[in-house]
Parts: C-alpha cells; sequence; structure tokens
C-alpha cells in the first residue's frame, strides 16, 4: 500500500513539472520580445553613453557647395569618438553603425521613413533612459562666413544644459579659440531633443557652408579633433557630476 502511494506521488509530481514545462514554453513562444529587438543591442550589456550620428540612408544631411555630405561625417566622427570613450574605459552604443538609415522600409515615403528613422533613435534612448545621448551633426547657413562648433542641449532635462556647456568649452579649447559661440536651447522644431527624456544634446561640429570648416572636414585628422574635443568635454562633464 505504502509503494502505491509513493509511486502516485512520483507520478504526480512528475504531471507538475511536465505542466510547468509546457507553460513555459507556452510563455516564451507567446510573450517573448522578437529577437531582433534583444540582438539590437547585442555585446552592450550597460552603455555609460549614447552616440547618435545624425542621418544616414537616403537622408544624407547638409551638403558643402563642393558636395562634401554630411552623413558619412557624423558617422565618422561617431566611430572615433567611440573609440576614444572604449580606450579611456568609457563603454557607448551608437543608434547607427554603418551608412543606413534606421527602421528603413521600402514601402514608406521619404517624410515616413525620416520619422521612422528619428523614432528609432528616440527608441534607444529610451532603452537607456539614464544614459547621456549625444547627437552628431553639421551645421549649414546661406551666408558662408558663419563657422564654429555649437551645441544644442533638449530641454527635457537638467543635465542637458550642464553637458552643452562643457562639450561647447572642450570644443572651443580643441579646434577653435576664437569661437565665441555659447550652448543654446534646442530650437523647438528639432523632434528628437524635444522628445528624448535623458540628458541630450545636439553637436554641430562646424559649418559645411563656411569654406575654411569643410577643407578641415574633409582630414581624418580635423575629424580626430573634434571627437577627442567632445571625449574631452564629456570627461569634464562626469567630474561636474563627481564621476
Ligand atoms: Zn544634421
Amino acid at each position: 500500500m505504502r509503494i502505491y502511494f509513493i509511486q502516485a506521488r512520483q507520478l504526480l509530481a512528475a504531471l507538475v513539472l511536465t505542466i510547468m514545462l509546457l507553460l513555459g514554453i507556452i510563455n516564451l513562444c507567446l510573450f517573448s520580445k522578437p529577437l531582433s529587438e534583444d540582438v539590437f543591442y547585442a555585446g552592450i550589456t550597460m552603455p555609460s553613453v549614447l552616440i547618435d550620428p545624425g542621418h544616414g540612408g537616403l537622408d544624407g544631411g547638409a551638403s558643402s557647395p563642393g558636395g562634401l555630405i554630411e552623413a558619412p561625417l557624423n558617422l565618422d566622427i561617431s566611430l572615433r569618438l567611440r573609440d576614444l570613450f572604449a580606450f579611456i574605459g568609457i563603454q557607448s552604443v551608437l543608434t547607427r553603425e554603418d551608412d543606413r538609415s534606421l527602421g528603413y522600409r521600402e514601402e514608406l515615403s521619404i517624410r515616413e521613413n525620416k520619422r521612422a528613422d528619428l523614432n528609432a533613435r528616440l527608441a534607444c534612448s529610451q532603452s537607456y533612459p539614464e544614459q547621456p545621448f549625444l547627437s552628431i551633426h553639421l551645421n549649414k547657413y546661406v551666408q558662408p562666413e558663419y563657422k564654429g562648433a555649437q551645441v544644442f542641449y533638449s530641454p527635457n532635462h537638467a543635465e542637458s544644459l550642464t553637458l552643452a556647456s562643457c562639450l561647447q568649452e572642450a570644443l572651443r579649447k580643441g579646434l577653435d579659440p576664437s569661437n565665441d559661440r555659447r550652448a543654446k536651447l534646442t530650437p523647438e522644431n528639432v523632434y528628437l531633443m524635444q522628445h528624448i527624456a535623458a540628458p541630450a544634446v545636439t553637436i554641430e561640429c562646424g559649418f559645411l557652408s563656411n569654406p575654411e570648416e569643410t577643407a578641415m572636414l574633409r582630414t581624418p585628422e580635423y575629424r580626430k579633433k573634434i571627437a577627442a574635443s567632445i571625449c574631452c568635454g564629456y570627461t569634464e562633464y562626469l567630474k561636474e557630476r563627481g564621476l
């Protein structure tokens, strides 16, 4: 009688285990996130900072009168910045690592693809809500005499101004001591900066409408100097925060 009782208990335990296993499999199949979302930031568990190379894909951004395009230069500066950060032990994530835009779909219009791209960048920031977001761009203006790097900060986080000021000062020191531009609040029509909640800045690294700066931007040495200046500015910001 006792043997039957033990066997029944073992049978019941095996049944419960099987049901739990089945429920686990069903849960995995039905409710887990698509694999693509999990592997998007593969290899990076918790970055300290996000680098956002502006534009990409069909959207080349601004261009110089001679045809120098903004998007690949933004990416080049961003990749250099990532390497410099890695060298000093700061782990970063790039919103794009090649010349493609984000979330591109052939059936969408140019305008819809642009919005999808910006929303993907926003989603990247939302995945790491505490991490500062550095968006890398180049400027353009009608009058060619305007020049000089300038940092714009998002209105949504108290730290954004501090971050922008540290970066502005480092860019002045590193690139052009006569640059008297100051960190400025982002204009209201800049979608990404208006929607991001983390400390966020747009770094306009120079003017593609200015012949002098365009000539320098063509050289890897100058792009290296830009990346190094941003890296220095970011470490100053960390110091100010006591990190
Ligand atoms: Zn741009």
